[in-house]
Parts: C-alpha cells; sequence; structure tokens
C-alpha cells in the first residue's frame, strides 16, 4: 500500500512514529496499519526522565475509524525504559490510551455513539465491537472524568436511595440540585456510605453547603449530623417524602374502613376507590370528580382522613418560619386528635422531624427538583437489568449523570 502518508496525517501520527507499512484485505474489507519509531529517547511514563528504549513489548493492535467499510486496525510493539526511580515501564503512545484497545479517536467514538444510543447493545451493534469493550471505554471514561473532575463548592444537594431487587442491593446517590449532575454513587444506604461521599469533600467543600434535601431517613441524618460543621442545620426533609407519609395513611384508613364496612353493611361505597383518594384534589382526574366530590362531604373516616392530608400540603406555601410553625402545630394539632390511628401516627413522624420539615421555608429544594436527572436514574436502573453487577449500575449513572469530560486527551 502506497498511501501510508495519507493515513500518517489522518491518524495525526508524528515523528518519531511512522506507519511502516500498511496492508489492505479486501475479501476481509481490512486494513491494518503497521506502525515504526526511529531510534530516540523516551520520558519515563511515570515520572517524566528522559531515558533510552530498552526494548519492546510484543506487538499490540488497536483498533481505529474505519477507513469507509473498512475497519482498520493500526499495530505496534510499544517500546520500553528502564526508569532507575520506576523499573521497567511501556512508553505513552501518541494514538491511545494505556491499556485501551481502541485508538483515541475510536474511543471518541465509541463514547458519542454510548451517550447517544437508548442501549449500549445499540452501539456495539453500529460499530462492531463487544458488550465487554464497549463497558471497558465506558469505565475508562468515567474514572478518567472523575480523576480531572476539581472540587467545586456546591450549594444544594440531594440525597436519595435507589433499591435494586435483583442485587437485594441499595444504592445512595448524591446529585447537585443546581446542576443536576450526580456527584456520588454509593453501595448501601447506610450512614457511613453518605459519610464517605461526605469525608472525599474538600473542608471548603463542606462549608460551602447551604442545604441537603433527603428522606426522613436516620442513616443519612446521622451522617450529616456528624460529617458535616453546620449538622443538622443544613437538612431538608423532602416534601415529597413527608407528603407520601399522609398519603400511605390515607389509603390504610380507606382499607381498614373499607373492611368494616363490608362487614357491617355488607356494602361500602368505598368499593373501587382506592386511587380517587391517592390524587392530589387538582389532580384528581375529571371523570371521577362526582363521584369523589360526594365521596368527601359523607361524615366517613376517610373523607377526613383526606382533607387532614390535603390541608398539610399548605404548610410548603409558606415563606416565613414564624408562620409555618403556627400553621404546623394547628395541623398537628388537628392530626393527633382526629382519632385516626395511621393518620396521628404519620402526623407524629412528621412532628418529630419539623425541624427538617419546616426548613423547607428557608431552602425550598426537594429531591424532585432534578426531575430531568431522575427520570434518566430510572431509564438506567431499568436497563440495569442487563447488567451483570451493580457496579455497572454505578459506571452506567456516573457516564450518563455526572457531568464529566469523559474524553481522553
Ligand atoms: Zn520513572
Amino acid at each position: 500500500m502506497q498511501d501510508t502518508k495519507l493515513f500518517e496525517t489522518i491518524l495525526g501520527i508524528a515523528k518519531p512514529w511512522s506507519i511502516g507499512r500498511g496492508e489492505l484485505t479486501t475479501a476481509e474489507e481490512r486494513v491494518d496499519l503497521w506502525l515504526e519509531h526511529e531510534a530516540t529517547t523516551w520520558p519515563c511514563p511515570e515520572c517524566g526522565t528522559v531515558l533510552p528504549g530498552f526494548d519492546h513489548a510484543a506487538e499490540r493492535t488497536w483498533r481505529h475509524l474505519d477507513t469507509c467499510q473498512f475497519q482498520t486496525y493500526v499495530h505496534a510493539s510499544i517500546p520500553r525504559v528502564q526508569c532507575p526511580t520506576d523499573g521497567v515501564k511501556q512508553v505513552r503512545v501518541p494514538w491511545a490510551e494505556p491499556r485501551s484497545r481502541f485508538t483515541l479517536l475510536m474511543e471518541r467514538l465509541i463514547i458519542d455513539l454510548i451517550l447517544q444510543c437508548s442501549t449500549l447493545t445499540g452501539a456495539c451493534r453500529i460499530v462492531g465491537i463487544s458488550w465487554d469493550e464497549a463497558w471497558g471505554v465506558m469505565a475508562r471514561a468515567v474514572a478518567r472524568g472523575r480523576a480531572q473532575k476539581t472540587a467545586r463548592e456546591i450549594p444544594y444537594l440531594g440525597v436519595d436511595e435507589k433499591a435494586f431487587r435483583k442485587y437485594r442491593q441499595y444504592h445512595t446517590i448524591v446529585s447537585d440540585i443546581e446542576q443536576g449532575t450526580v456527584e456520588y454513587v454509593g453501595a448501601g444506604h447506610g450512614a457511613e456510605t453518605l459519610s464517605t461521599f461526605y469525608d472525599g469533600l474538600t473542608p471548603p467543600q463542606r462549608q460551602a453547603i447551604k442545604a441537603v434535601a433527603m428522606d426522613m431517613w436516620d442513616p443519612y441524618i446521622k451522617a450529616t449530623r456528624t460529617s458535616l460543621p453546620q449538622g443538622e442545620d443544613c437538612i431538608v426533609f423532602d416534601r415529597f417524602h413527608a407528603m407520601g407519609q399522609l398519603t400511605t395513611a390515607v389509603d390504610r384508613v380507606r382499607k381498614q374502613e373499607h373492611r368494616d364496612l363490608q362487614e357491617t353493611t355488607g356494602d361500602s361505597p368505598l368499593k373501587g376507590t382506592k386511587y380517587l383518594w391517592l390524587y392530589s384534589a387538582e389532580n384528581l382526574p375529571e371523570r371521577h370528580r362526582e363521584t369523589f366530590e360526594e365521596l368527601r362531604h359523607t361524615h366517613l373516616k376517610v373523607a377526613r382522613a383526606w382533607a387532614i392530608k390535603e390541608q398539610a400540603r399548605q404548610l410548603w406555601n409558606y415563606r416565613q418560619l414564624a408562620a409555618a410553625k403556627r400553621f404546623f402545630q394547628r395541623w398537628y394539632h388537628w392530626a393527633r386528635c382526629s382519632r385516626l390511628r395511621p393518620v396521628a401516627q404519620a402526623a407524629a413522624t412528621l412532628h418529630n422531624y419539623r425541624d427538617g420539615v419546616l426548613r423547607y421555608v428557608r431552602h425550598p429544594i426537594t429531591n424532585g427538583v432534578a426531575e430531568g436527572l431522575n427520570s434518566k436514574i430510572m431509564s438506567i436502573k431499568r436497563k440495569a437489568c442487563g447488567f451483570r453487577n451493580a457496579d455497572h449500575f454505578t459506571i452506567a449513572i456516573y457516564f450518563h449523570c455526572g457531568g464529566l469530560e469523559l474524553y481522553p486527551r
């Protein structure tokens, strides 16, 4: 093959490297290029000391971008240096990262495809690489991006847990609420998992945290209390989690009342109404409105429970702490005296965690703020069924949601 100069330009090969020979195998639609180098000295990859060549490692092959429809492979024997400090090391080559089986340009293309394709398998099929090779590219991209990441201040954090039934495992996900990026993924949902994240921050980063949105989950509270200088004073309990407790309580009241009515009268007006009580007032579908209006003006216990729940939602509209506190006390009293056990219990929970619930007035953040981020994570989680282990999930989250610089050099 004559056009080695052309390939040198395309590949970005420069002195001391050049293309020694090329081979075109038409039947296999394949181009092979062998790289050579002049006699020269090389910097040690660890310390940079310039050293003479010691010997060569066995020939290696890298897949490059296709040349038209021809798959293109680059071959070379990488020189090794003998460094007095670091021992015998392979030198860095300009066309690929250490340990990669792809050239830099090919690796960039694979990263782009994985980002754009809805499935990893799709990306693999387009370029004709294996699943493991694609994972290698992703894992390297994440490791590279995380290593390059600079310590920036993140005022508003969201902490959330994701459950994996398949692996019987939980993951803790910490996100930057304003930027919509995932900052940390850790296995487990205990205090030590979240503490690991906090402890990895620099002291100024820890100091800069204004608020952390989370569920009313004691291990996360404990980690925040012990690892951050501002302690519990920066915790904001997620309003949707708080309301979720009340919605569950309403459902329990309905279930019990329905059962009681069935037993005593053999007929319950609550039959088939489960979901009507779970909607927020404004989200109730039009077709159910009439039925629901009738039901909620009855003397049913569930109607009362529902009213207490709907009333509670107003708490998150307050912009002044004193007023919010007064409202909460009134509401709490009403709920406690409702003689509806599940409602009273849920109210007691909110009361126990009231400082963090009320802190929403000062820092109106929720874990749901990064909605786009959450749906991205959920879609990765759905696809994670195909992952061989939970580590793959972690890598995929960082890859797609980490806001990292993924490309090689
Ligand atoms: Zn060295």
